[in-house]
């Protein structure tokens, strides 16, 4: 089977765009944390109640309600995941490794960019409120403006990609990112990718690092 893969990166350094491209073309089935608690949210659920204000603040959730929501969405025993949005922190790494993925083979690819390119992108970003194709208004307007052009549905600006979170998002990223790292590095399995190239270029290294 193909290796686990952890996309690691800053809030809007594309590992969202990348893993819709992963799962259609080389068959990985995504995960996304965020997308996870979003859900949750959008439920009502008690989880979703608990987490809210952490959210919309751009903090980090605990990592046992985080680390249980993945657990009781993926299937490891038969398919190849794309964990985005997860790790998050150096305790998370080890608790992916040991609880999630167990002994099967992972590897991790961080997306580097600088970190000054990104309120920008972020607070331009939209998303398909029915098949979440992402946009940027600025690199990548929908034909319509509001309107998916892939499915025709309306098009979302996330809570939390207002400039005072994104401050904080990208702050919150800065100062837990280093201990993932390493978690990778001292393992022999992280790969970094140059995420400011265009998103083909991107997804040719992406593909490099899979095969
Ligand atoms: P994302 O969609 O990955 O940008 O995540 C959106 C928000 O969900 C983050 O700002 C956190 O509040 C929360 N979140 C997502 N993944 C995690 C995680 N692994 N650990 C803690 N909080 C998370």
């Amino acid at each position: 089977m193909k290796p686990q893969l952890i996309l690691l990166g800053a809030p809007g350094s594309g590992k969202g765009t990348q893993a819709s491209r992963l799962v259609s073309e080389l068959g990985y089935n995504h995960i996304s944390t965020g997308e996870l608690l979003r859900k949750e949210i959008k439920s009502g659920s008690e989880l979703g109640q608990r987490v809210q204000g952490i959210m919309d603040a751009g903090k980090l959730v605990d990592d046992n309600t985080v680390l249980e929501l993945l657990n009781a969405n993926c299937d490891l025993s038969s398919n190849a995941y794309i964990f985005d949005g997860f790790p998050r922190n150096g305790e998370q790494s080890k608790l992916l490794d040991e609880v999630v993925i167990k002994e099967a083979s992972s590897k991790a690819v961080y997306f580097e960019i600088d970190l000054d390119m990104l309120a920008a992108r972020l607070t331009n970003r939209r998303t398909c409120s029915g098949c979440g194709e992402i946009y940027n208004l600025l690199s990548k307007a929908p034909k319509t403006e509001g309107v998916c052009d892939l499915c025709g549905s309306s098009l979302t600006q996330r809570k939390d990609d207002n400039e005072e979170t994104v401050k904080t998002r990208l702050q919150v990223f800065k100062e837990t990112i280093e201990p993932v790292l390493a978690h990778y590095e001292s393992t022999g399995r992280l790969a970094r990718v140059d995420a400011s190239q265009a998103p083909d270029e991107v997804f040719k290294a992406l593909r490099a690092i899979t095969e």
